[in-house]
């Protein structure tokens, strides 16, 4: 042992929560992109966020920042967007979410889930009315999927969309929805006779509301609405012309579980760094409790999790960028990461004893958001189900 210590290399410095340097592997813009979001982090919502969370209060005094930042619709061409690729939104995502789930949420919902379909399928008109605003914060997005009888089997959707001369008639009712109460447009998913089509809805529209969801236990510092439309005219001009069925929906969850993926390990390292400093000064038994070998194979255990996610989310953005990435690429990486980033927000909650419930330390506040996250965007048995129908070409759902 002691020949092998003389032999090896003098230890760099290792960055506890990036024990692979994988910071080393990114661009040197991916590396500012990664620098000014940790600021903003670091300046702007670590110091509002235990608050916001204890108050169930969407920090939206943010929203000018996260813009002015480049942060919405990060990687859409033109439009005032930032055209940003892959990697460098996974490390938006994973520093945001270092911050808070909800935040990142907000960020995911505006830029994957609402700016990304009008990018994709929606018509010119539509991509100059709404995109360089909703870059700019100036109008906030939803996204409207899920439906009060079950979110995991969308294709059973029940509100539905018929043609009135040159409008639509919309009824229904969508559940969950992130931005939904503040939202000053909803991208709304709807059965119409020719299949599953997105209708963009205008906060206003009569007959379209929108409830706050109360008593959460997660995500508090995020806000979630239940959407209600009775007999709502949508206009022709505001129906996405690009795309019919279920693959509209899913490409844009795809886009948005690929944040997800690479977000939880921001929550997962909030917890690893707040651990080695508490076990450092935690003395116990007339020792501090990183002296402990139980202690340190938990930190051990920790940073092997994390080491593995950010791996795996590292491949899953060149794969992005390559133009190679699949839906069950994302199925993959979005159960591992969330199952990875809950068991340490457990966990971390335990190492600290009674304090571990106060959110005055970041491992409740983090485990409970974190687990809608596992929830939302494909539950982690629907993410299985994913890889078990790749690996097998059976559909088991
Ligand atoms: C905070 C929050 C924010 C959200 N934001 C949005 C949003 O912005 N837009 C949006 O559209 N939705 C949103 N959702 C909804 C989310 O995507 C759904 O909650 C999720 O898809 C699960 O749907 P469900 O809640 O109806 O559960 P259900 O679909 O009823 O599932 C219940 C349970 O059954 C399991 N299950 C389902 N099918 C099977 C099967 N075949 N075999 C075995 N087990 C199965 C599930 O894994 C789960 O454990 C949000 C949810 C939360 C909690």
């Amino acid at each position: 042992m002691a020949e092998s210590r003389a032999g090896s290399r003098p230890q760099k410095h290792v960055d506890p929560i990036d024990l692979f340097d994988v910071r080393s592997a990114l661009t040197e813009e991916e590396r500012m992109v990664q620098d000014s979001v940790a600021r903003l982090v670091d300046e702007r919502i670590l110091p509002v966020i235990q608050k916001c969370f204890e108050e169930h209060r969407f920090p939206r005094e943010l929203v000018p920042e996260l813009a002015a930042l480049g942060l919405l619709g990060s990687s859409i061409e033109g439009y005032g967007c930032a055209g940003l690729n892959g990697i460098s939104y996974g490390l938006i995502c994973q520093q945001l979410e270092r911050g808070d789930s909800g935040i990142r949420s907000f960020v995911s919902v505006q830029s994957s889930l609402c700016m990304y379909p009008i990018y994709a399928f929606g018509s010119e008109e539509q991509k100059q009315k709404y995109l360089p605003r909703m870059a700019q914060g100036e109008l906030i997005g939803c996204f409207g999927l899920t439906e009060p009888h079950g979110g995991s089997d969308p294709a059973n959707m029940k509100t539905h969309a018929k043609r009135s001369g040159t409008d639509w008639v919309l009824n229904g009712a969508k559940m969950w929805i992130t931005n939904g109460a503040i939202a000053d447009l909803a991208v709304v998913w709807a059965m119409t006779e020719e299949g599953i089509r997105g209708f963009i809805v205008d906060k206003g529209m009569p007959g379209f509301a929108a409830t706050e969801i109360e008593h959460k236990f997660s995500l508090r510092a995020s806000v979630t609405a239940g959407l209600f439309f009775d007999n709502v005219r949508v206009p022709e001009e505001n129906v996405l012309p690009g795309v019919v069925g279920l693959k509209g929906p899913l490409s844009c969850l795809t886009q948005a579980r690929y944040g997800i993926a690479w977000g939880v390990i921001g929550a997962a390292q909030a917890c690893l760094s707040q651990m080695l400093e508490y076990t450092r000064e935690r003395v116990l038994f007339g020792r501090t409790l990183a002296h402990n070998q139980a202690i340190q194979i938990r930190l051990a255990e920790m940073a092997r999790q994390i080491t593995t996610a950010q791996l795996l989310a590292l491949q899953l953005g060149r794969l992005k960028d390559s133009g190679q990435m699949t839906p069950a690429h994302v199925s993959l990486a979005k159960w591992n990461n969330c199952r990875m980033a809950l068991d340490i927000a457990r966990d971390a909650r335990d190492m600290l004893g009674g304090a571990g419930i106060s959110a005055e330390y970041v491992p409740i506040r983090h485990m409970l958001n974190l687990e809608s996250v596992i929830t939302y965007e494909g539950t982690e048995t629907i993410h299985q189900l994913t890889i078990g129908r790749a690996l097998t070409g059976v559909n088991a759902f």
